[in-house]
């Protein structure tokens, strides 16, 4: 190599070399690079870690990492508290989650704790649910939510939490038991002031029924009338009461619309009788005749605006218009409205919305002297909100006020109500009440410790002559219950020692005590208390105070219709005349619009039937099938004439039941001849009680008896 070429050499050499030392110091920076990322990354990481350990020591709940395995990855510090015989790192190491849990959940939580854990690694989802349990001795009440810990498509393990609701649960039971306590209360208060108010309105009731003294009868009627208004203020607090602790509930089923018209209409035209007004029903008589709903809210809800209208209007008219609308879209449901305008005192446009809220009185200078709680329509509007409808008003000061109530309902069966032209005025007019049949065969057992109570329920049931016997305990039920078959037993709920649900199950017990129905006497007048008592095995419900007319009706379920006598005409004919001559019934006046023909008389019908067009049809089906005629004409054709009279007899008892007066008469004419001994008249009269009884029968079984539209 020559000079030259050495130079060129090292020329090269040195930018080669200048090339990597520039490269190396690429390098070097690199490298810091490098080392300066991974130093932040690990701080990062030593920070993440750090946190995530802070999560764990400070949080209040108790967290358990599992493996896919169930084998513990990692716990909050809660654990701890709980588990003493493991330490972090055995926890870290892996304890099967059974292992670890075992001081904390009892075999059965367990049991369910680990197969839920493995739906939700199979890809489940488990809602968060509460188990209590107990821990060195102590009750605790435990939220377990399990998730799973998944990335991509690896599943890690499980993430189980544990809250601790201890607190909030025995917050939510003390609650429930102050609602408890509440609702006894009410219960109990409304016994208390019940239980004494039978007494005064039984009394009363007597001396109405018993006095000639006028001046007796108006004091009695006003000691009536005030415990009435008395306990329709108990009745509201206590709905008021329900609805706060949102304890009211709405119960639906079938039920007829002009059962409900005819019921609220008897009850306002009563009202309505002290002053110059007139009461107008405006119907759509196709709205259908069934109906789904609650019938005993709807009623209530009417019962109060129609009243309302009828305290706050002091002459003119009440036009109550019961109307239905579709609901658009919905071909199911349907709106069923009421709308009452009246000629009252009307209310000032800006106390319209006031009035609807709890214990809201308006105008009260003006009112001073009407009754009311100011509950009424606050508790009506909140039934028909539960009802999906709504309760509202339009009112003109001084000139009248129209409320309008609307419920959704719906309807299977599209028959029409069809007319009611008139509205009865029945026999729900306490004043005016008379028992409508007797049982004198009836051996009736009443229970209950208070004498005066029993005096009133003796007093209420005489004149239904039944065999009444009377117990004062639940032992003494007993006793007399093993010695005689009673028919029906009334029995108190609430007494010393024994009370009525455990003397009623002792008589379950015993022979024939499982055929005996047995009807809880009362003073709990809770909602829902009759399906309470049903529930607790009684077969029916009567209140205290005792309504006449639902003690009838209690009467008519549970006794045996064999008990229950028919009718003697002359009693018959008093017992309507007190009912029309106490009431203002015009003669032409019927429940609901009603055929009266020559052999059927509905109105009577009706009448022993308590205005029950259902349990009158079925009268009338057991009228039509059963075979009186047929004895009759055979006890005719063998001469047997006091047989004959004697069946003769029970068929003019039994027709009149019916309403079938025509052929209740001819029979009273045979019967009547052939116990003088003039048998002549039944020889000659026998074709004709056929014919009549043939007639009659037909006219039942056309289906022409217009029972509840004309
Ligand atoms: P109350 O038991 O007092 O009747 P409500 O809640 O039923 O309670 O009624 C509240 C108030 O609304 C009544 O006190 C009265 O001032 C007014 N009010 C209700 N209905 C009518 C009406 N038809 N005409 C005039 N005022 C009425």
């Amino acid at each position: 190599m020559d000079e030259s070429e050495y130079q060129l050499e090292i020329k090269k050499l040195n930018r080669e070399l200048r090339r990597v030392k520039k490269d190396n110091e690429l390098l070097r920076i690199a490298n810091d690079q490098v080392s300066r990322t991974q130093a932040y990354i690990q701080k990062d990481i030593t920070q993440q870690i750090f946190y995530i350990n802070q999560l764990l020591k400070s949080s209040p709940y108790l967290l358990i990492l599992t493996n896919h395995q169930l084998q513990t990855v990692m716990t909050s510090d809660m654990f701890f508290r709980y588990e003493t015989r493991y330490d972090e790192d055995e926890i870290k190491r892996g304890i099967p989650l059974s292992l670890a849990l075992a001081n904390i959940l009892p075999g059965d939580l367990m049991h369910d704790l680990l197969s839920n854990c493995y739906q939700v690694l199979k890809g489940e989802s488990i809602e968060p649910y509460l188990v209590r349990t107990y821990i060195a001795g102590q009750k605790y009440d435990i939220q377990i939510s399990i998730m799973l810990m998944k990335q991509k498509n690896e599943v890690f393990g499980l993430n189980i939490l544990f809250v601790n609701m201890t607190r909030m649960v025995e917050a939510i039971e003390q609650s429930q038991h102050a609602d408890r306590a509440k609702s006894n209360f009410l219960a109990n208060m409304s016994h208390e002031i019940r239980t004494p108010m039978n007494a005064i309105v039984g009394m009363s009731e007597f001396i109405l029924r018993d006095s000639d003294d006028p001046k007796a009868k108006t004091h009695a009627s006003m000691i009536r009338s005030s415990a009435k208004t008395l306990l329709s203020i108990i009745n509201d607090i206590l709905d008021f009461s329900k609805i706060e602790s949102g304890k009211m509930e709405i119960r639906k089923s079938h039920f007829k619309l002009s059962n409900v018209i005819i019921d609220v209409g008897t009850l306002m035209k009563i009202k309505v009788l002290e002053k110059p007004i007139q009461l107008i029903l405006d119907l759509d008589s196709t709205i259908p005749e069934d109906q789904y709903g609650d019938e005993v809210r709807i009623k209530q809800i009417l019962i109060n605006l129609i009243s309302n209208a009828i305290k706050f209007t002091n002459n003119g008219s009440i036009t109550v218009k019961i109307w239905k609308d579709s609901i658009a879209g919905d071909d199911y449901n349907y709106i069923l409205g009421c709308s009452i305008t009246d000629t009252g005192i009307g209310i000032k446009k800006e106390e319209q919305s006031k009035i609807f809220e709890n214990f809201i009185q308006v105008d009260t200078k003006r009112n001073r002297k009407v009754q009311g709680t100011g509950l009424g329509l606050a508790i009506s509007k909140h039934l028909a909100n539960m009802m999906g409808g709504d309760v509202t008003v339009e009112s003109e000061y001084g000139k009248g006020s129209t409320f309008t109530v609307y419920v959704t309902t719906h309807s299977d069966n599209k028959t029409p109500v069809g007319v009611i032209t008139t509205i009865p005025t029945s026999n729900l007019n306490l004043e005016i009440f008379k028992a409508t049949f007797t049982a004198r065969k009836a051996k009736i057992l009443v229970v209950d410790d208070s004498e005066i109570n029993l005096k009133v329920s003796c007093g209420v049931l005489a004149p239904y002559k039944a065999q009444i016997e009377c117990a004062t305990c639940g032992a003494e039920a007993l006793l007399k219950f093993a010695k005689t078959r009673y028919d029906l037993i009334f029995m108190d709920h609430m007494m010393p020692v024994m009370d009525g649900v455990e003397a009623a199950n002792m008589i379950r017990k015993m022979p024939f005590g499982d055929v005996t129905p047995i009807v809880a006497l009362t003073a709990n007048a809770l909602s829902g208390a009759d399906s309470e008592y049903k529930r607790l095995g009684f077969q029916d419900f009567l209140s205290k105070p005792i309504e006449l007319y639902d003690l009838e009706q209690v009467l008519r379920r549970n006794l045996n219709p064999s008990l229950i006598d028919a009718p003697d005409p002359e009693e018959h004919d008093e017992m309507l005349k007190v009912n029309e001559t106490g009431s203002d019934a015009a003669p032409q006046e019927s429940p609901a619009a009603v055929l009266t023909s020559r052999l059927i008389d509905i109105n009577v019908g009706l009448r022993y039937c308590m205005g029950n067009t259902d349990f009158y049809k079925k009268m009338l089906d057991i009228f039509a099938s059963s075979s009186h005629m047929k004895e009759i004409n055979e006890l005719f054709s063998s001469g047997d004439w006091k047989n004959y009279q004697i069946k003769v007899h029970a068929l003019k008892g039994v027709a009149l039941t019916v309403g079938a007066k025509a052929l209740s008469d001819i029979a009273k004419e045979i019967e009547q001849a052939v116990k003088v001994g003039n048998v002549e008249v039944a020889i000659s009269h026998n074709s004709e009680l056929n014919d009549v009884y043939e007639d009659t029968i037909a006219l039942i079984n056309s289906g022409d008896l217009a029972i509840s539209s004309e």
